[in-house]
């Protein structure tokens, strides 16, 4: 039965009602292409580009970034490829940066975007390298930044990408502040992709590395819910989509609350593609509906996915 529900798992993902979820995969380089396009991606919804940095003595020069970036794009014509620019610091160093210091807490310091405001030409040669593999592309090519906090952040990413020749520019949303403000965010950028990994840990405070508070680090907190289904309406209110390309998107049950939240794609690491597809597929977008309000109601993480099962049938 489990290799029949996989085998009928194909094509675009949608629900059962036909509403439309891409499924896209997360990805760290061309490496990972083959996985993608074996389990039925219809594009990248992240790319981890901070795996070309990682592990090296020298920063990758543009060229070979260029060339990385074109793989990608050219392994999805006619498909989204969302690429996500360096997330580096003190929890993933680069070995040629110049040591900023020990940091007390890594998840709270010069990661991510913030990395940029320090090395403003990293970003230039980044976007300037995917700007080049870009031109010409049968790909749709997004560009995003991680560790976004502040309207601010996103309006100087934005103007950064439009000076380097790219259009589509959107953030992560995966600070409590962002969540919270998504109304006025969507109004300066492109798109949203939630990356749930980091909002559960900021959420609850829950340290990622740390083993001890892993379980607190659950995205069905009904907390986290909340914080998403915020994002989801503020770039709704403005027309804009909003992914997930966190871990959460690969659960099935809380894949269909999450389309039961607005959520309008969903990115994941490509093994879990075929299960998320034949969940979607047995539920309407009214049963998600029902499945996100029954989750968000509940008193716990555990509750929530307890009431979000009972209203989705179709996973039994
Ligand atoms: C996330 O935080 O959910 C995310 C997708 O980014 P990363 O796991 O790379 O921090
Ligand atoms: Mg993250």
């Amino acid at each position: 039965a489990r290799e029949a529900a996989l085998s009928a798992s194909t094509g675009p993902g949608t629900t059962s009602d036909g509403h439309a979820v891409p499924l896209l995969a997360n990805i760290g380089g061309p490496k990972d292409l083959e996985s993608a396009l074996a389990h039925g991606a219809e594009g990248v919804g992240l790319f981890r580009t901070e795996f070309l940095f990682l592990d090296r003595a020298d920063a990758p020069s543009e060229e070979e970034q260029e060339a990385a970036y074109r793989a990608v794009f050219d392994a999805f014509p006619g498909g989204r490829v969302v690429v996500r620019t360096l997330d580096a610091g003190a929890d993933k160093p680069l070995a040629f940066l110049p040591p900023s210091g020990e940091e007390p807490n890594p998840a709270l310091g010069e990661r991510g975007l913030r990395m940029f405001r320090k090395y403003p030409e990293m970003m230039e040669s980044q976007l300037g390298a995917l700007a080049r593999a870009a031109a010409g592309t049968a790909a749709l090519p997004y560009v995003m930044a991680p560790m976004v906090a502040t309207v601010e952040e996103a309006s100087w990413f934005v103007s950064a990408c439009h000076d380097a020749g790219l259009d589509t520019a959107g953030i992560m949303i995966e600070i409590p502040s962002a969540a919270l403000r998504a109304h006025q965010l969507a109004t300066v950028v492109d798109f949203f992709s939630i990356g749930t990994n980091d909002l559960t840990q900021y959420a609850l405070a829950a340290d990622r590395q740390v083993s001890g508070v892993a379980d607190l680090q659950d995205p069905w907190h009904p907390a986290v819910l909340d914080l998403i289904a915020l994002a989801a309406d503020g770039a709704a209110g403005a027309g804009k989509s909003c992914g997930v390309c966190g871990e959460a998107g690969a659960d099935p049950v809380l894949a269909c609350v999450l389309v039961g939240l607005g959520v309008t794609s969903l990115s994941m690491g490509s093994p879990a593609l075929p299960w998320v597809r034949a969940a979607l597929g047995r539920h309407t977008l009214e049963q998600c509906r029902t499945a996100a309000v029954a989750a968000r109601g509940a008193l716990s993480a555990s509750t929530a996915k307890d009431a979000a099962r009972a209203e989705l049938p179709g996973l039994a």
